[in-house]
Order: structure tokens, then sequence, then C-alpha cells
């Protein structure tokens, strides 16, 4: 059961820190103003007792949080009055300062389209960068929790999703039949992480189930970064695919 809290205002609005108390810098760092918790009380979807709810929004490299999103228990609560297990689902927060890197999860209930979810991104990238002075962080939108983990995931093992979805793309051109992206959707398989392969799941959009594996050897990975270092042609061909926040394979078959 998902209940929605919070709307365009509890992802980009001013607020405290996350529930997991991470630690924050002061207000003058200006990705922090990206930082926000959605405040007070929410309704039990069940039985509608007022709850104090306090979600996770904001999470960086070394949140003990990351494993509960990782496991798909992040922001799980339980109604104080009837015991029911309910989601809060709010726009989510990754924001790794090191690498200058930020991950955003819209999730669908704020924002109706794709569009809208990137237009969002790019009114609160302004929001904190537009006045100039700071550098502006490289940026991910990501329209599924499980997209949102993927990002993650990826930064964490050091590969340059780009790269990894125009893996992908090639894999869907070459086996649209068994891949047709517009009904399964292929994610990069974090479990195989520092092996030799880059694995993919195959999931089904309509049950989320996993359906099949995929692998490509590292080696075909390290080739394809090679190329995009030196070819400004690969370069224009990634930008093309992935123009926007939203860097994914399976838009280019929409
Ligand atoms: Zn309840």
């Amino acid at each position: 059961m998902a209940q929605k809290v919070g709307s365009k205002k509890g992802a980009a609005g001013h607020g405290a820190e996350s529930a997991t108390g991470a630690r924050r810098k002061g207000a003058a760092e200006p990705a922090a103003e990206l930082a926000a918790m959605v405040p007070g009380t929410v309704k039990c979807p069940k039985c509608g007792a007022p709850q104090a709810a306090a979600p996770v929004t904001v999470l960086r490299p070394d949140d003990g949080a990351l494993g509960l999103l990782f496991q798909g228990t992040l922001n799980l609560f339980t109604c104080a009055a009837c015991g029911v297990r309910f989601k809060l689902e709010v726009a989510l927060l990754y924001r790794d300062d090191a690498r200058r890197r930020i991950v955003y999860y819209v999730p669908p209930e704020d924002a109706p389209t794709p569009a809208a979810a990137e237009a969002q991104v790019a009114a609160i990238l302004q929001g904190c960068f537009g006045g100039g002075g700071a550098e502006k962080p490289e940026c991910r939108l990501a329209l599924s929790r499980q997209e949102f983990i993927e990002k993650i995931a990826l930064l964490r093992a050091g590969l340059d999703d780009r790269l990894v979805e125009f893996i992908k793309y090639q894999l869907y051109l070459r086996h649209e039949a068994a891949m047709d992206p517009r009904q399964r959707q292929l994610f990069y398989d974090f479990s195989l992480a520092g092996r030799d392969d880059l694995g993919f799941i195959l999931f089904d959009r309509a049950t989320g189930k996993a359906q099949a594996g995929a692998h490509v050897p590292m080696a075909a990975y390290r080739e394809l970064e090679d190329a995009w270092r030196s070819s400004a042609e690969l370069k224009e061909e990634i930008g093309r695919l992935f123009p926007g926040f939203h860097v994914s394979a399976a838009t280019g078959f929409a």
C-alpha cells in the first residue's frame, strides 16, 4: 500500500535533515537546499488514524538507510492504531558530494509524465545552482524506485550509466522480440558487481517479475569506454539518445 505525502514542495522545499540524522553542513551549501523532510503527520491509509511519520527523503553514500532502500523497506511504516504496514512514496534525493552527483527520484504521483518530471528536476536545479558560483552537479532523474536504486548502484560500482544504458539500447535493438522495452525493462544486476561480466536482469513491466538474465563481458564495457573517450561521434550519438536527466535506454523505443 502506498500513500503519497508531500508534493513538489516536500521534495524541493527547505526542511530539516533526513530521518537518518545524516549530517548537514549548513544551509549555505547550495545542494543542501535540495534536502527536505516531509513534515508532520500522515493518515493511515487503512484506518485513517494520524501517524507521526518522518520519511527519509535524502540519502548519502554512507547512509544506513541505503540498505533499506535496496531491500525495498525504506519509508515503510506500521500504523500504531491498526497495525497495517504502509509505504510512504515520496521524492528521494541521493547526493554524492565527493563525486558531485545527484540522483533524484520523482514518484509518478508527483509528475504525471516524464516531461513533467524533467521540468521539475530542471526547476529544482535552477533554484539551487542557477545563481552561479556553485558548480552544478551531474544530475539524473529516476522515474521508479527501481531506476533510482539502479542509478545509485551504478555510481557505487564506478560505472557510467550513459554507457550502461547504451549497452542496454544495443541489447534491446538486437533482441527486440524477446526484450521489447515497452513491455520489459533491463536493469543492472548489482549482485554481480565486481565480476568479469556486466549483468542485467529483464523485468516484466506489468508484473514486475524478473524473467531472464543477460550478460555482457566487462571487456566490452571497457572498449566502449575507450571509444567514448576518443570519439566525438560516439559522444554525440549517446548525447542524442539521452538528452535529458532521465538517462534510460527504454525511452528511445517509446
Ligand atoms: Zn491504521
